[in-house]
């Protein structure tokens, strides 16, 4: 571990690592970090005792302060976690480092402690060997596309961590200072062999992009596909690694090829938006736009899940409305979904919302110059913010809205607080003369932040079912 000055940090020999509970679920990378920290330092640090708090609350706080600890070193990877750890920072009178996401420790002057490049290796090359030892695995909703029932064991595989990419929005290249940490080929096949003889044959990658070089990828999906055909696995891919990753499989040897496809449950490409202004804003792909994306779609023999992202700056009722027509031809359908899989991947299915992590540019000051600041801790899967761009927008009525079973299932998938009443208002409201949000806010005198948000769903959802048009 580093402090803030990058001077390595003597841990002693009783080490507590603390991983407060937060109501954040999977969080990206970040909420793997203290799982890391704990097989990093135990086998950078051999000597030292290192003990790991999983989903820590008040409750085993007498327990953690009965005891002589060397070093504290509390994460801190989620907005919800920072009112708890600046009272832990308290507790531990100065004792306590943090780690997890950088920006927002240093933002709060909290004490630094940096995962070093080889603790974060060792970390990622240990998993499989302490799967056991874990309360959590921490997998994502995803994992439900591996097939074999609701409670079929699904297990996390790091082969590299971070991403170089620049994606404006994106939290998990910054906090790795858009590096990729990467395990060697032998390392991996060495995982592979420890998930193999565990049985434990059903694995989500949790690399950025597992793809980020592809002969690499075909190397490790090749050894693993040696072993057996039974695995059954889930990888994150950037479109272009996986247009790539895809052509050349085609050329490889077809017994390779097809053993590699058959053990790929899925594929999780980050779309983010099918408006190419909004992309062009998101730094997300370039010119290649969504042509590209059918291209991969067409010949990827694997399901693909889009990644989504709504009310990002500049998100307008145009752009929610070009990234439903996109997901109902290319995205899943919501029958291939469990309710809780709704946020991503199918056209009504809003993703995740646009936050403006510390360290990515746009500071909550920013943020306020160009929409509407919900809450300053955010939690992805509910909006925290909503573009002017967004409340301005005109649109008048496509289609019949209120009844429909669709747009009632996604209701009740976001919990929108919006009874019969609210409903028939709202489609009262919009008809053929043009309105936008903030009309329709001013006529149903909407006064609670909980009731907003709910409207800015009801209306993104609308667009995203092509309910709504803009004009
Ligand atoms: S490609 Fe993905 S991980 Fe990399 S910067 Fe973009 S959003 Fe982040």
């Amino acid at each position: 571990m580093l402090d803030g000055r990058g001077q390595k940090i003597s841990i002693g020999k009783n080490v507590l690592i603390i991983d407060p509970t937060s109501p954040e679920p999977n969080r990206g990378s970040f909420c793997y970090m203290p799982y890391l920290a704990k097989m990093g330092l135990q086998r950078t640090c051999q000597l030292s005792n290192v003990v790991l708090m999983e989903d820590f609350t008040l409750a085993g706080l007498d327990e953690v302060e009965k005891q002589n600890w060397d070093s504290v070193f509390i994460a801190l990877w989620s907005y919800p976690q920072i009112a708890f750890c600046t009272y832990l920072d308290r507790v531990f009178r100065g004792k306590a480092r943090f780690f997890g996401y950088y920006p927002i420790i240093e933002d709060l002057g909290l004490p630094i402690a940096r995962l070093e490049d080889d603790e974060i290796l060792y970390g990622m090359a240990e998993y499989p060997k302490n799967y056991k030892n874990f309360k959590h695995l921490l997998l994502s909703d995803c994992d439900q596309h591996i097939q074999g029932g609701k409670d079929i064991e699904v297990v996390p595989l790091f082969t590299s961590y971070g991403c170089n990419r620049g994606c404006s929005f994106c939290s998990a290249a910054v906090n790795c200072q858009h590096r990729r940490l990467v395990l060697s080929t032998d390392d991996v096949e060495n995982m592979l062999c420890e998930c193999f003889n565990q049985i434990k044959w059903n694995i989500h990658f949790t690399d950025e992009d597992f793809l980020y070089d592809t002969e690499r990828a075909y190397r490790i999906l090749k050894f693993a596909t040696s072993l057996t055909d039974q695995w059954q696995f889930i990888a994150l891919a950037h479109l272009n690694t996986l247009d790539r990753f895809v052509d050349f499989v085609r050329q490889e040897d077809p017994k390779v090829a097809n053993k590699i496809w058959k053990c790929m449950r899925l594929f999780e490409v980050g779309l983010e938006t099918a408006s190419a202004s909004v992309a062009k804003d998101m730094h997300k792909r370039g010119d290649s736009g969504v042509d590209k994306a059918v291209s991969v779609w067409e010949k990827c023999p694997v399901p693909i899940l889009w990644l989504t992202m709504t009310f990002f700056p500049g998100e307008t009722i145009k752009s929610i409305r070009e990234t439903g027509n996109f997901l109902t031809k290319y995205g899943l359908s919501k029958e291939q979904m469990t309710p809780r899989l709704v946020t991503n991947g199918t056209r009504a299915g809003l993703g995740q919302f646009y936050q403006a992590y510390h360290g990515t540019g746009m500071d909550f000051s920013r943020l306020r110059g160009c929409g509407t600041v919900l809450t300053e801790t955010p939690m992805r899967l509910v909006p925290s913010f909503v573009p002017d761009s967004f409340r301005e927008s005109m649109f008048v009525r496509n289609a019949l809205f209120i009844y429909t079973d669709e747009f009632d299932f996604y209701k009740q998938v976001y919990g929108l607080h919006l009874d019969d009443q609210d409903l028939q208002k709202i489609d009262g409201a919009i008809g053929d003369v043009p309105t936008c949000v903030n009309d329709l806010i001013k006529k149903l005198g909407i006064k609670s932040s909980t009731m907003f948000s709910d409207i800015c769903i009801c209306i993104a959802l609308l667009a995203r079912l092509d309910l709504i048009r803009e004009v």
